[in-house]
Order: C-alpha cells, then sequence, then structure tokens
C-alpha cells in the first residue's frame, strides 16, 4: 500500500506566519455590506495548512475548512502554482472560444466518475438550477410531460436560487420569498415507503414525476447519512419507472466521505450529480455533471459568462490531480476513523447532552441532546475560545469538516479542545 500522504512541509511550524495585529473595523464592515449572514464576530486573516489565524493574531485549528471546501487546506503549494502559473497564462476568455484547461477538467471528471459529459458553472446552488433545467428539458422534448415533477426531501439543502431554495426542503429557506417555483414535492429522507407513495399519488392527468433530487448524506439538514437500503431500492425504482435519479453531490463529494463521490458509500450511481464546495479547493466552481441525457441542452440554451473558465479550471484540476497522486482519501478514511471514534468516547462521558456521532469520512455530526438548553451554536462559540472553528449543521447538530488533509496529530488537537469545551459548557 503506498502510504505517501502528501503535507505541506511548513504547515507545523508558525515560524512563517506573520501575525502581527490587524485591527478590523466591523462595525464599518456592517454600513456596507448586506445583512444577509449572521456572523460571529470575528475576522480571519492569514492561513497556512489546517490553521487560520485572526485579526488580533489569534490562532486556529480549522475544522469548517470553508464549509468543506478547502480540501488541500489554505496556502496549499498546490494551489499556489496552479493559481499562479494559470493567471499567467489565460484566466478568462468566455465560452466563445474552445478552453483546453475546461476539456482537462471534464475529462478527469468523466474518467473519475459514472458520468459522460460535464458542464461547468460557479456554485452548488447554479450546478442544482442547471440538472433542474434539464430534467426539464428533458420532460418536454423527451418525455412529453407537461407538469413534470420533482421529487426532494425534507431536511435538504440545495441552495440559495428560487428555484434551488424551492428544492430544499426546509420552510425556514421558503418564507417570505414566495411565490416558489412549481413543480416539486417533498418526502421524508430514506424512507422507501412515502417515496413510493407520493410517485403513485403524483402521477395523474399531466403531471408526472420525472425526477428524484437527493443528497447521498444531508449535510446542512443535520449530517443524516442516506440508507443504503433505501438508495438501491430507489435505484430500483427509477430504472423500472424511468425517473431519473439525481445525486447533489456538493457537499458530500470530492473526497469529503473518504470516496471520491457520496454515491459510492451506497452502492448506486445517480444518472446525473452535481459537485461544487471541494471541487476547487476553495476557487468558485460547479459543475453538474451527467451519465445519460448528455444531448439535452442544445446550443445557447444555457450558459454561463465565468463558467468553466481557464482559471478555475485550471486550479480545479491540480487540486483533483493532488487528491489522487497523494492518497488524501486513504488520509481521510484514517482520519475519519479517529475522528468518529474521538468524538464518540467524548459522548460516552456526557450521555445527557450528546446523544449521536454520525457520518461518513470526514464530514462528521454530533447531535446535542434535545431535551437540554445547549445548543450547536453554543459549543462553535466555546469552541471558537479554545482555538478551534467548528460549524453548526442545524439548532442541535455540530459538524466537523476539517481540510482533508488534516494530520493525525491535529485530530488528536481538535479532540482534546473539543472535550475541553464540553466540560467548560455544560459545567
Ligand atoms: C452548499 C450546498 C449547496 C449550495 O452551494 P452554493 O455554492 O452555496 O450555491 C447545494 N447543495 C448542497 C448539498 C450544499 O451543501
Amino acid at each position: 500500500m503506498n502510504r505517501e500522504i502528501f503535507i505541506p512541509k511548513t504547515i507545523n511550524s508558525s515560524e512563517s506566519v506573520d501575525v502581527t495585529p490587524t485591527p478590523f473595523g466591523m462595525d464599518d464592515f456592517d454600513k456596507t455590506v448586506m445583512s444577509t449572514y449572521s456572523r460571529f464576530p470575528l475576522a480571519l486573516e492569514k492561513s497556512l495548512g489546517c490553521r487560520v489565524w485572526d485579526s488580533t493574531g489569534k490562532e486556529y485549528l480549522d475544522f469548517v475548512a470553508g464549509i468543506a471546501t478547502c480540501t488541500l487546506g489554505h496556502a496549499h503549494p498546490v494551489m499556489i502554482e496552479a493559481v499562479t502559473k494559470q493567471i499567467q497564462k489565460l484566466h478568462h476568455v468566455s465560452n466563445l472560444y474552445y478552453i483546453r484547461e475546461q476539456g482537462e477538467l471534464a475529462q478527469w471528471l468523466v474518467e473519475h466518475s459514472c458520468g459522460d459529459r460535464v458542464f461547468f458553472c460557479n456554485s452548488g446552488a447554479e450546478a442544482n438550477e442547471s440538472a433542474i433545467k434539464l430534467v426539464r428539458k428533458y420532460s418536454h422534448t423527451v418525455l412529453k410531460v407537461n407538469n413534470p415533477i420533482i421529487i426532494t426531501a425534507n431536511a435538504s439543502f440545495h441552495g440559495r436560487t428560487i428555484a434551488t431554495i424551492t428544492a430544499t426542503g426546509q420552510p425556514k429557506y421558503h418564507k417570505n420569498f414566495n411565490p416558489l417555483v412549481p413543480g416539486f414535492h417533498y418526502v421524508p429522507y430514506n424512507n422507501i415507503g412515502a417515496i413510493e407513495a407520493a410517485i403513485s399519488e403524483l402521477d395523474k392527468d399531466d403531471c408526472r414525476v420525472v425526477a428524484i433530487l437527493l443528497e447521498p448524506l444531508q449535510g446542512e439538514g443535520g449530517i443524516h447519512p442516506g440508507s443504503i437500503t433505501y438508495f438501491q431500492k430507489l435505484r430500483r425504482i427509477c430504472d423500472t419507472t424511468g425517473i431519473l435519479l439525481i445525486f447533489d453531490e456538493v457537499q458530500a463529494g470530492m473526497g469529503r466521505t473518504g470516496k471520491l463521490w457520496g454515491y459510492e458509500n451506497l452502492g448506486v450511481e445517480p444518472d446525473i450529480f452535481t459537485s461544487a464546495k471541494g471541487l476547487g479547493g476553495g476557487i468558485p466552481i460547479g459543475a453538474l455533471i451527467s451519465k445519460k441525457f448528455c444531448d439535452v441542452f442544445e446550443p445557447g440554451e444555457h450558459a454561463s459568462t465565468f463558467g468553466g473558465n481557464p482559471f478555475v479550471c485550471g486550479v480545479a484540476l491540480s487540486v483533483c490531480q493532488t487528491l489522487e497522486r497523494e492518497n488524501i482519501l486513504e488520509n481521510v478514511v484514517e482520519r475519519g476513523v479517529q475522528l468518529k471514534t474521538g468524538l464518540q468516547s467524548i459522548a460516552a462521558k456526557y450521555p445527557q447532552y450528546i446523544t449521536e456521532v454520525r457520518g461518513w469520512g470526514l464530514i462528521v455530526g454530533m447531535e446535542l441532546c434535545s431535551k437540554v438548553s445547549l445548543s450547536a451554536e453554543n459549543i462553535v462559540m466555546a469552541a471558537m475560545d479554545e482555538g478551534l472553528l467548528l460549524v453548526t449543521a442545524g439548532p442541535k447538530v455540530v459538524r466537523f469538516l476539517p481540510p482533508l488533509i488534516i494530520t493525525e496529530e491535529e485530530v488528536t488537537i481538535a479532540l482534546q479542545k473539543l472535550d475541553r469545551v464540553i466540560t467548560s459548557v455544560t459545567r
């Protein structure tokens, strides 16, 4: 077994990082930036490997990775080189022309997945939006269905555009944004009876269920891994009915679960899937990857100005090649076991506060007891004091999403910090 896992040489030395405080005016910031986010009172200024520093010079171990995005951590030499080379050579020219880097990244994705053809865009929402458009066009032109319905799951998350908040099965994201887009229906996740009932109930008159859009593991909705038996039954239903199975791999894909794609944990392949977050290691890129139905869109029917430009594709390709060359997925599996086992023993010490630890690879959730007032945000805030960055997944789940290059020592340190945090917040 090739055990060569790439760790940037400077990763464990703070010597090369200047941590001189650089005061940050949060009040001034709030005067000009729209208040769409409830931000923590923290401004990050510098980064290296799996550590970041704030404007006061305080150091944090990063178990958020820009929300499952910085797969190679921060200031990774491969990314620095790729960014520098690509900006010097060619960064943006538009899709009026053939783009070498776009073709090379598409080829890598096709060779490393069940997909056959790729459309590039800039984000997860845009990738899902593209999938919805593809399904709609397929319904009208091939199936001759006038009212196509896409089934999605409760507690799902698919993005913030109007169509993707509609696809998202969480009422809190719909509130005050009516009218939403017609043609979506929600079912409980991992419940085969519910989806079978929905399909037979919805197929009438002009309406037909044409696609099912699901995350292989629900991220934002609370770290709920897909059930293997559920997804395998669903695959059979889709094969017999012709319903398209679409996977949103925006958070679970690109090695996060220890497999390159989340669906590999379920033993089923989608007809179409989407990727974004980890795909570019932190540069903005999204992709729609289709196994069948490659020729549904005709020239001029779908587009994106920035989509697949030489810069993002060149950098994303180097991220993909690094994941492969440096056997980073092996690290994800090993560190994932270490993290989960460590969290489970912390949970065992505080059974009245922590009810469950679940996840795959380096996407792990820790669920808090609904009977106590302790919230996931309380833990995230206390962890920040302790020098550990975490993120919530709903009010009662703390989410762990370190860079995929996290070391054994760093996981150990994070677990020690978390243990201290739980002790202090439950005192
Ligand atoms: C984050 C996320 C999205 C949205 O991606 P953006 O890049 O923020 O548009 C979609 N689906 C899933 C599963 C996500 O986690």
